[in-house]
């Protein structure tokens, strides 16, 4: 738990997107004492607050409350990369374990249109947060790489997906798109869009408050029971409670293996001259990565930098959560050199901003969303890093759940799903650190060799891939 009252200031040093959003970061005020709704919500990042909304919308006499430790996108939601896309961290041949082919379909489509949704309620709620869809590339920078980009595509159409889904780049189209070196190919998507997250967050707030949800900062949520949740200000009694938590869940009492939490890191550079994008690309505000197993992202933010991050930060001993782990020398020098290597013309630029956080991952990279209707306990998350968009689908579903609306969307292949808990420490650190190492070693193999490595690819086929 954080120790300290961070100040409107603190918060405002949180990223680079909270530096430059241009609203208070001053915090609301908690809640005033016990009291009884018929929504209480724990969490106000994208998962809470478009839940909040997606049900006031469709029911304005229902009572929230929005309950937040911090203040309104102090979590992942707030400084993430701005992917707002259809990406989803199980495959579609291991939903396809549990699902029919029609559902899998159905799965693809409802993120494809939460894509879109999540740009038009921004407009519909006045947000200005930079929403540009400009799709999705993901390079090829190697032949072990190209490989992967090949099957991606064959996957995509053995599951009845065309080139509108994902479509595969020759070396001069994906060069095109973005300038980086040692480019071969690229898959691509037009399905996400680039965006400010903490303008999103934060104007998603102030669109559920207007609407007379109430919104308690400063209000850290001990306990959650079904119909109760308890904070040191007051009881909140509740038919309904959400857990929205994600890569702070580890934190709640008896929740300690659901989500491992797990670090994300990201810099910023200075914004950069017209020449410099000349000779980057990037022109339409495509989202960029490439197909190496550490995940790293992209963006060309709508001032004109560069936003870059990755994985390769430690998981902490026993699920352990920290400011001070959200800036990593070593992982954001790392970050750097990467995007130097990708792009050479940035050698010399600045960088200014340098940022992290967490995010949580399920035991089987498989997100979740549901309502137990025995305690009136709702949940949603484990993303596994692709929540912004998602995150927008779990409210409406969860809106659905909550209003017994039965919907398309409440039998999409990860409605009601009961994730395996993590292993006990010391295996959960073991475990999740093994796979952080193996990744890394895969893809300087791969660099190396221009061969596939075979662990990498026994730990994606574990995970159905
Ligand atoms: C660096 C980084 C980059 C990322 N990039 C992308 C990306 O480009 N695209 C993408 O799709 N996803 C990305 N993600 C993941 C994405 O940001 C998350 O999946 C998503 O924001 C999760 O939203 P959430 O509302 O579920 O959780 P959060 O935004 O983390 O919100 C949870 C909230 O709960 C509050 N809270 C925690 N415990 C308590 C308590 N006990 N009482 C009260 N309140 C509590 C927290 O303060 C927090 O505000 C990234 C994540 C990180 C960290």
């Amino acid at each position: 738990m954080t120790q300290l009252t961070p100040t409107a200031q603190d918060y405002r040093r949180l990223s680079l997107w909270h530096e430059q959003y241009p609203g208070s970061w001053a915090p609301r005020p908690a809640l005033p004492g016990d009291t009884a709704v018929d929504v209480a919500i724990v969490g106000a990042g994208f998962t809470g607050l478009w839940t909040a909304l997606h049900l006031i919308r469709q029911d304005p006499t229902l009572r929230i409350a929005v309950l937040e430790r911090e203040v309104a996108g102090f979590g992942a939601s707030g400084r993430n990369g701005g992917w707002c896309s259809a990406l989803f961290p199980t495959s579609w041949r291991r939903m396809r374990r549990c699902a029919s082919e029609q559902h899998v379909q159905a799965m693809q489509t409802a993120l494809e249109r939460s894509v879109v949704e999540v740009g038009s309620d921004a407009t519909a709620e006045g947000i200005d947060c930079g929403f540009t869809q400009g799709g999705m590339v993901s390079l090829a920078r190697g032949p072990a790489q190209l490989t992967r980009a090949r099957a991606h595509v064959a996957d995509a159409r053995a599951h009845g997906f065309g080139p509108d889904t994902l479509d595969l780049l020759d070396a001069e189209q994906a060069g095109k798109r973005v300038a980086a070196s040692r480019v071969l190919g690229a898959v691509t998507t037009r399905h996400c869009a680039a965006l400010d997250p903490a303008r999103l967050v934060r104007g998603l707030a102030e669109a559920v408050e207007r609407r007379g949800v109430g919104l308690y900062e400063q209000t850290p949520v001990l306990r959650i029971a079904p119909g109760q949740v308890d904070t040191p200000h007051g009881t909140v009694r509740a038919d309904i409670v959400l857990t929205a938590t994600e890569g702070y869940t580890a934190e709640l009492p008896g929740h300690r293996r659901d989500l491992a939490p797990v670090y994300s890191l990201m810099l910023a550079t200075e914004p950069l001259p017209d020449t410099l994008w000349q000779q980057i690309g990037l022109a339409d505000r495509a989202t960029f990565t490439d197909e190496r197993h550490l995940t790293i992202y992209g963006q060309r933010t709508p001032d004109g930098r560069l936003a870059f991050g990755g994985r390769g930060a430690p998981y902490h001993f026993g699920s352990r959560i920290s400011p001070a782990y959200d800036r990593d020398h070593r992982v954001h020098q790392h970050l750097r050199d990467t995007l130097v290597e990708l792009f050479p013309v940035l050698r010399d630029v600045t960088i200014t901003h340098r940022w992290g956080g967490n995010l949580g991952v399920p035991r089987d990279w498989y997100p979740s969303v549901g309502l137990d209707r025995t305690t009136g306990i709702a949940w949603a998350g484990g993303y596994v890093g692709d929540g912004v968009a998602t995150s927008h689908l779990a409210g409406r579903t969860l809106t659905d759940l909550i209003l017994e609306h039965t919907t398309p969307r409440t039998s999409l292949p990860w409605v009601r799903r009961r994730t395996k808990r993590w292993e006990p420490e010391p295996l959960r650190w073991l475990g999740v650190n093994a796979v952080t190492a193996l990744m890394t070693h895969a893809d300087r193999s791969e660099q190396r060799t221009g061969r596939p490595s075979m662990a990498a690819a026994a730990f994606w086929r574990s995970l159905g891939h």
